[in-house]
């Protein structure tokens, strides 16, 4: 059975963005009986930008009780911690050894900072190979991922066959999944939704301090009586996002037609995020609530992850001579 995996930084509550781009379509995919999954929060990549050991742990329980509460079965999937199956730090050291310099001189995230040289970090450029350790570790042989991070499983997949040419095939080559239907959600200021951008909606957030996030959507400064165009203004992209088609097309003809103010829109987009959310919104609730019951699905889907960790670690180790 073909095992898919994918990870999400922890440097932030989950955000609408990450939810429709990411999580939702890769539940689907779970939801597939011809897949096995495996989903991990990758706390150990937070740590190249985040210091801070109880915001971490704050916004892994808020990734995992998020995960759970749009419908991830640990049954089915296998959740996990990346930095409670340390086997991979092993492999990332073993996998450096594969990797050329350039590489990883040439990956656009470290060349993306190379005028900041100083702020960074031997974590940050190594990061993509925690990334290829994350993938390889676990046979993974489809990873869901954005256009962004195409390069790094390029990366991936070259540190394996070199391993793979020296010691025979050892790693499986993982392939993309790209799923080019699947819209960049814009933030409340326009720009891509993104933690570091701070212009998230986050949906789990109690009605009130949610209701006051959508209200600080970005729009001109066009009066309630004026046409105005659905195709340039975020209230209107998001809605469209997250209502179904008759709304969309109703809430286009009201913005076109004038006398329907960017308040009105603002209120329906809030009303619909609220009550597509309903279910998920209600559970995070209970399950941010209960720590212990987290631990306790996290940490059987870590004994599972740490089974395939060690049988690989173990054939490595064997090919190195160690
Ligand atoms: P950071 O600011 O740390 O990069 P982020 O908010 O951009 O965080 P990521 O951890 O980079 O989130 O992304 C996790 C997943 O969510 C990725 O698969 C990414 O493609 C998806 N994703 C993130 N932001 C959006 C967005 N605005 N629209 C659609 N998908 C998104
Ligand atoms: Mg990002």
């Amino acid at each position: 059975m073909p095992r898919i995996l994918t990870g999400i930084q922890c440097t932030g509550r989950p955000h609408l963005g990450n939810v429709l781009g990411a999580m939702l379509p890769t539940l689907e995919l779970a939801a597939k009986p011809t897949y096995d999954t495996f989903i991990f929060l990758a706390d150990l990549h937070t740590l190249t930008t985040l210091k801070d050991s109880q915001e971490r742990r704050n916004y892994v329980y808020a990734a995992a009780a998020a995960w759970l509460a749009l419908g991830l079965d640990p049954a089915k999937v296998t959740f996990y911690r990346q930095s409670k199956v340390p086997a991979v730090c092993e492999l990332v050291w073993y996998l450096s050894c594969f990797t050329p310099y350039p590489m990883l001189a040439n990956a656009h995230a470290f060349k993306d900072k190379a005028d900041r040289m100083s702020m960074v970090s031997a974590g940050l450029f190594t990061y993509p190979i925690l990334m290829a350790a994350d993938i390889l570790l676990y046979h993974a042989d489809i990873v869901p991922v954005g256009k962004d991070q195409l390069q790094h499983l390029e990366i991936t997949r070259d540190i394996a066959t070199s391993f793979n040419q020296q010691y025979g095939p050892v790693f499986h080559l993982p392939q993309a999944l790209i799923d080019n239907s699947i819209a960049t959600v814009p933030g409340i200021d326009g720009q891509k939704m993104s933690k570091s951008y701070h212009n998230t909606i986050d949906i789990f957030l109690p009605e009130k301090e949610l209701r006051k996030l959508v209200m600080r959507i970005q729009t001109d400064s066009k009066s309630v009586a004026e046409s105005k165009d659905p195709d340039t203004c975020i209230v209107f992209k998001l809605y469209s996002l997250v209502a179904n088609t008759t709304d969309i097309d109703t809430m286009r003809k009201n913005y076109t037609a004038g006398g329907y103010g960017y308040g009105q829109a603002k209120e329906e987009l809030f009303a619909t995020i609220l009550e597509r959310f309903a279910v998920a919104r209600e559970k995070f609730a209970q399950y941010i609530t209960d720590i212990s019951n987290l631990e306790k699905i996290l940490m059987s889907g870590e004994a599972k992850a740490s089974v395939v960790a060690t049988e690989t670690l173990s054939t490595i180790r064997g090919k190195l001579g160690y």
